[in-house]
C-alpha cells in the first residue's frame, strides 16, 4: 500500500511500536495497516463424516468448496454458519477451525473449516450456486479442482478425516442438536 486510503497521501514507514515499520500517513497521522478481504471456506460434512458437499459456482464445471466473505463486524464462525444456511439451504450443528491461507488473486485471507450439517437434504440450494453434490471421502479427492486452494484445505480434512474422527470431536453450534 502506497498511498492513504483516507486522502490519498504518499505513505511513508514509521516505527510502531512493536511491530516494527509501518506505513504511514503523515497528514492524517495514523498507521495504515494492509488492507484485505477475510472470507471463510468449508468442507460441509453429513452427520456420519463420510460424504463430503461440493460445489459448482459461476458456470464452471470444477467442483469446489462452500465458502463466502466474512462481513465487517462479524466473526468468522458466524460467517460459515449464516454461508452455509444462504448457499446450502443446511444449518451448521458442529464445526472446526482448520488453518488459513492468503490468496492473492482476490486479496482474501481464507480461513478454512470443517462443518457438519443436520441433514443431507439438498432442497434449499440457493441461486447462487450451479450444482451441490455430495461425495465419498475417495469421490470428493477425485472431483476438486486439482492445483486449488480448496484442494490443498480439502486433503488435509480428509487426512483428519482418515485418523477416525467422530461428531464430538468438534464444537457444537450454539443451539444445534447433535
Ligand atoms: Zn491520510
Amino acid at each position: 500500500m502506497k498511498f492513504c486510503l483516507e486522502c490519498g497521501s504518499r505513505l511513508v514507514l514509521k516505527e510502531c511500536s512493536g511491530e516494527g515499520d509501518v506505513p504511514y500517513c503523515e497528514p492524517c497521522g495514523a498507521f495504515r495497516f494492509p488492507v484485505f478481504s477475510t472470507a471463510m471456506s468449508t468442507a460441509v460434512l453429513n452427520r456420519e463424516l463420510d460424504r463430503i458437499l461440493l460445489i459448482q459456482q459461476y458456470g464452471r464445471k470444477n467442483y469446489i468448496l462452500l465458502a463466502g466473505y466474512v462481513n465487517q463486524g462479524e466473526n468468522a464462525e458466524a460467517a460459515l454458519i449464516r454461508e452455509v444456511k444462504e448457499e446450502a439451504g443446511l444449518a451448521v450443528i458442529a464445526y472446526e477451525y482448520m488453518r488459513s491461507e492468503y490468496f492473492a488473486p482476490s486479496n482474501t485471507l481464507m480461513l478454512n473449516f470443517i462443518s457438519v450439517a443436520d441433514t443431507e437434504d439438498l432442497s434449499g440450494i440457493s441461486d447462487e450456486l450451479d450444482h451441490a453434490a455430495w461425495f465419498t471421502l475417495d469421490e470428493a479427492e477425485e472431483a476438486i479442482l486439482k492445483g486449488s486452494l480448496a484442494e490443498s484445505f480439502l486433503l488435509t480434512i480428509i487426512a483428519k478425516l482418515r485418523q477416525g474422527q467422530t461428531l464430538e470431536d468438534f464444537t457444537p453450534a450454539a443451539g444445534a442438536v447433535l
